[in-house]
């Protein structure tokens, strides 16, 4: 499944070929994904030149000079192909500008496109109740401990919740909470500000280092120029069960909210 970094590369590699450019032809070659494909896209895209293109959570967003904004969501399976040689059956949105080709393919049709307002995009209801985003200025260790305090939820499902942190998935809540010795069962009230001072930075360079190695998803992604994404990324915990830790512990996994987590016994207190 396509995480943030996945988008964050797919966004980087879109925006080389599509910024500033004019889509001078919008196809949709069948009538949905997960939901209908907004009924004016073809419409209203067509002919529009794009201004910028963005992240948030895992939301691509395509902003245009129409005042409207193309927001995707890759769900399980889809990316962007960029020139390809063909177009196949997955490929269910199709852009063209003067140079390059760009086709949405998602077998699974789990992702979404929507057209937004661009002035109002922060009241889309998938952004509204959003929490900040991992990367950016606002998700501080004041933050989490604010919206933790009291919580007698484990801190690695707090992590996951959208409202208090945007797009982090399991594999880099499960590699954060390794890299700040963190329990990952812990209640998220328990958890000291001093921790979570060591969070944010583990975060962050979890992420980052996702970025930098083009995405880490563990199948099914390719980068947006057709090139196949990095498969083989390691990871300290993530998949790692009965394998020893650096500290000379075993990792471990445990169910939790109905998904695996991993993490070491011993240096995660
Ligand atoms: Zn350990």
């Amino acid at each position: 499944m396509p995480e943030l970094p996945e988008v964050e590369t797919t966004i980087r590699g879109l925006a080389r070929f599509l910024d500033g450019e004019r889509l001078e032809r919008v196809e949709l070659r069948r009538a949905n994904l997960r939901r209908p494909f907004p009924e004016d896209l073809v419409q209203r895209l067509t002919g529009a030149r794009v201004t910028g293109l963005s992240r948030r959570a895992k939301y691509g967003l395509i902003g245009t000079d129409r005042g409207a904004t193309m927001v995707f969501h890759l769900g399980m399976s889809g990316r962007w192909r960029i020139d390809p040689s063909d177009i196949g059956t997955h490929d269910h949105l199709v852009m063209e500008t003067t140079g390059h080709r760009f086709a949405l393919c998602d077998p699974r049709r789990f992702g979404s496109v929507d057209l937004l307002e661009s002035d109002s995009l922060d009241q889309w209801s998938s952004f509204a109740t959003m929490g900040p985003e991992p990367l950016g200025p606002d998700l501080t260790a004041e933050h989490l401990h604010r919206a933790f305090a009291g919580r007698k939820q484990a801190v690695k499902l707090l992590l996951l919740d959208q409202r208090i942190v945007a797009g982090l998935g399991n594999i880099y809540v499960c590699e954060a909470l390794y890299r700040a010795h963190i329990n990952p069962v812990k209640a998220g009230g328990r958890i000291s500000l001093a921790a979570l001072k060591r969070l944010i930075p583990a975060i962050q360079a979890v992420l980052y280092e996702a970025i930098e190695a083009g995405g880490s998803s563990l199948r099914d992604y390719a980068q947006p120029d057709g090139q196949l994404g990095y498969f083989s990324k390691q990871f300290d915990v993530y998949g790692r069960e009965a394998e020893p830790c650096a500290c000379g512990g075993t990792i471990k996994r445990i169910a939790q909210g109905g998904r695996s987590t991993w993490y070491c016994p011993s240096c995660q207190r």
